[in-house]
């Protein structure tokens, strides 16, 4: 109720209904939404038909993959904001419809077809023959110009056709090319998100060898470490040894010096000793 209570003097000016115009246009054929009208996660809309045109330029093996037994829906991005759209196994049929946007449309139809706000009809006017219309195209020059320059005037050897054909081919044109370049830049999106993926990949691996090549070092050291203080270890007992028999060998000697000292002291001693024992005897 509010709502209608707002929109009527909204749509009373020709300015409003001009912005009101603006926002119900699509973003894909350029023309205001046909029905029926998707609502995108993003909250952005689009027709129906021009998510499927974006769709299917994203996902161009979906419909042969669609007779399989895939049920995924396949994905594209929004136009408006390039958020990322996930399609059930429905495709673009499984978008919910935007029955607001729908009805908005048709009051603004209803409104603007009223004599009141259809807006006066313009019409470029030939330069050359200004009471003629422009409405018809030259094919041969590419610019649209009067039915009498095509009779008797600068285009009468060309090759013309009506204007509204031709503004509707071109128009189709344009909008099949705004398809394909927002599937194209999908595709690009995609591929930047794969080579940035492959870079994070890259460093992940980069920095797990870095730890690895630094914990295989840091057990090789321990090792050499470890070895090193065994062999120290195992040359100190060889020099201990070594000085130990360098020792025995000097003690030897010594101990031969001595014992002659004492070889040659025990037989005086026997003498001393004996000396006097045998004298003793020989003394009583
Ligand atoms: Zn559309
Ligand atoms: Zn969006
Ligand atoms: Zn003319
Ligand atoms: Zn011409």
């Amino acid at each position: 109720m509010n709502f209608t209570v707002g929109f009527k003097p909204l749509l009373g000016d020709a300015h409003s209904m001009d912005n009101l115009e603006k926002q119900l246009i699509c973003p894909i054929c350029l023309e205001m939404f046909s029905k029926p009208v998707v609502i995108l996660p993003c909250q952005h809309n689009l027709c129906r038909k021009c998510a499927n045109d974006v769709f299917q330029a994203s996902n161009p093996l979906w419909q042969s993959r669609g007779s399989t037994t895939v049920s995924s829906g396949g994905r594209f991005r929004c136009p408006s904001c390039r958020h990322e759209v996930v399609l059930d196994r429905h495709g673009v049929y499984g978008l919910q419809r935007n029955l607001l946007v729908e009805n908005i449309i048709d009051i603004y139809k209803q409104e603007s077809s009223r004599p009141l706000h259809s807006k006066a009809e313009q019409h470029l006017m030939c330069e050359e023959h200004e009471e003629e219309k422009i409405n018809i195209y030259c094919l041969s020059c590419e610019v649209p110009t009067c039915s009498l320059c095509k009779v008797f005037g600068a285009h009468k050897d060309c090759e013309v056709a009506p204007l509204p054909t031709i503004y509707k081919r071109q128009k189709s044109e344009l909008s099949d090319g705004i398809a394909m370049l927002v599937a194209g830049n999908d595709r690009v999106q995609a591929v930047i998100t794969q080579m940035e993926e492959v870079c994070q990949t890259i460093e992940d691996n980069s920095r797990r060898q870095k730890q690895l090549l630094n914990q295989r070092f840091e057990s090789l050291c321990a090792v050499l470490e470890e070895r090193k203080g065994e062999l120290l270890q195992a040359l100190a007992r060889e020099q201990e040894e070594k000085l130990q028999r360098g020792l025995h060998l000097t003690r030897p000697s010594l101990g031969s010096g001595a014992s002659g000292e004492e070889e040659e002291v025990a037989p005086d001693g026997e003498e001393g000793s004996a000396g006097p024992e045998e004298e003793r005897p020989d003394g009583p």
